[in-house]
């Protein structure tokens, strides 16, 4: 058996034009453009290409970005001024503080600073606790694209055996509390996990969220699974090379599941698509509009 591959880029990229439509819409309503406040700490490279694509992001999709950058040395109360000033700022929709933050500063202190309902990276204990509790908040991007990706592979999720791997507080454990509301029923695995293979051997769904190359092997996997793998892991290629490869040994496991993502081009994409979704819709919430039907 060959499994279907699922493309997380393309879905991504329907999920953009979406917003970007509703984004379009909330303009000529609002007199305005939906907007998301990033800010930046220091100087850590991968950060700023980070924060560089999600900026490209939001401008393609008709939003507006607004950057704000401190310096490595800046102190945690001019970072919560900073927050604490966009909170207040009726054109801002979205807040998103990349992380980490320096090791001087409490990281749980500053997400706490921002306000749950411009929160759309999802991180504040406010919105973490309607996740879990059932209560619309905002959800982290990461499992609520692979959430997406599974709901449209599979429909409904109800009463199939999920195996999240890793409990991550941005991965992880909102992956499993997403699975739990779909009414999946879940088992939340990790390094203590007794028997990782015999315990992912039950599931009809595989998260994989572990940061370790190709650790679930293809023997792990029932025949039809749907195998969603968030891992991004850089190793040695040919000629000196390096390459991206998942948690999950991708030749292996497509001779087995049903369906399954690739790395790169499966749940990397959607990250920054749902970041624009939980914008927009943060936008629409805001403005009373009514929400956006077709990103709920
Ligand atoms: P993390 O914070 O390092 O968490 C890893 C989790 O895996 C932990 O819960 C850990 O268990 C568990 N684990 C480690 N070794 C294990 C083993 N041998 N068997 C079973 N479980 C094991 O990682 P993360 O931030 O969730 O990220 C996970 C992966 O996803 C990384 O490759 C990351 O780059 C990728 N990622 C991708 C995206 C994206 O696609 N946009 C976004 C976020 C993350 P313990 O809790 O017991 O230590």
């Amino acid at each position: 058996m060959t499994a279907r591959v699922i493309d997380g880029k393309a879905f991504a990229a329907r999920l953009r034009a979406t917003v970007a439509d509703y984004a379009r819409g909330f303009e000529d309503k609002a007199g305005r453009k939906a907007a998301l406040a990033v800010v930046l700490v220091g100087d850590d490279p991968a950060s700023h290409v980070y924060v560089a694509s999600k900026t490209k992001a939001i401008l393609e999709a008709g939003m507006a970005s607004v950057e704000f950058k401190l310096p490595a040395d800046a102190s945690e109360d001019k970072l919560l001024d900073r927050v604490r000033a966009l909170n207040a700022d009726p054109d801002v929709d979205g807040i998103l503080v990349q992380l980490p933050v320096p090791g001087h500063m409490n990281e749980n202190r500053v997400i706490a600073a921002i306000h749950p309902s411009k929160d759309v990276d999802g991180f504040n204990i406010i919105n973490v606790g309607r996740l879990v509790v059932g209560q619309h908040g905002f959800v982290p991007c990461t499992p609520l694209g692979c959430l997406m990706l599974l709901k449209d592979q599979l429909g409904s999720l109800e009463g199939l055996e999920a195996v999240v791997i890793g409990r991550s507080n941005i991965v992880g454990k909102p992956m499993a509390a997403l699975l739990n509301r779909e009414n999946a029923t879940v088992t939340l695995a990790h390094s203590r996990t007794r028997d990782l293979p015999g315990v992912v051997r039950r599931a009809d769904i595989v998260v994989a969220a572990v940061g370790k190359p190709e650790i679930v092997k293809g023997s792990w996997i029932k025949s039809g699974a749907t195998v969603i793998d968030v891992g991004i892991n850089r190793v040695a290629g040919e000629n000196g090379k390096t390459r991206l490869v998942g948690d999950v040994d991708f030749a292996e496991a497509s001779e087995v599941a049903g369906a399954i993502t690739p790395v790169p081009g499966g749940v990397g994409p959607m990250t920054i698509a749902v970041l624009l979704r939980n914008t927009i819709v943060s936008a629409y919430r805001r403005e009373s509009f009514g929400l956006p039907k077709d990103l709920l």
